[in-house]
C-alpha cells in the first residue's frame, strides 16, 4: 500500500491547528482554515514522499523541526491575509 504525501500539506494542517488554539481571534471555520492553508503552502516548497501506512508520522515529526520556522512565518502571513478578506461570511 504505498501513497503518495506532499509532507508540507500534513504538517501545515498541524501547524495551523495549533497556531489557531494559541490565538483565540483568527476565525476557526473551516472556509478560513482552508484559505490560510492554501495560501500558506502557496508560499511553502512542496515535499512528497512514498510512504506506507504508519511510516507518514515518523518522515513528518523529523522533517517539522527542520521546516517549522518557514511553515509559521507562511501561515502567519496566510492569516493577514484571510483577516483582511475572509471569504466565510459568503460561503457559509
Ligand atoms: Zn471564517
Amino acid at each position: 500500500m504505498f501513497q503518495l504525501v506532499n509532507v508540507m500539506e500534513v504538517l501545515v494542517s498541524q501547524v495551523i491547528e495549533e497556531v489557531i488554539k494559541s490565538d483565540k481571534t483568527i476565525c476557526n471555520c473551516r472556509r478560513c482554515r482552508l484559505d490560510m492553508s492554501a495560501i500558506a503552502l502557496n508560499n511553502l516548497p512542496t515535499k512528497y514522499v512514498v510512504t506506507v501506512q504508519g511510516e507518514v508520522l515518523h518522515r513528518t515529526s523529523v522533517l517539522r523541526n527542520q521546516c517549522k520556522v518557514d511553515i509559521i512565518r507562511a501561515l502567519t502571513e496566510a492569516i493577514k491575509i484571510v483577516r483582511k478578506n475572509p471569504h466565510h461570511s459568503r460561503e457559509d
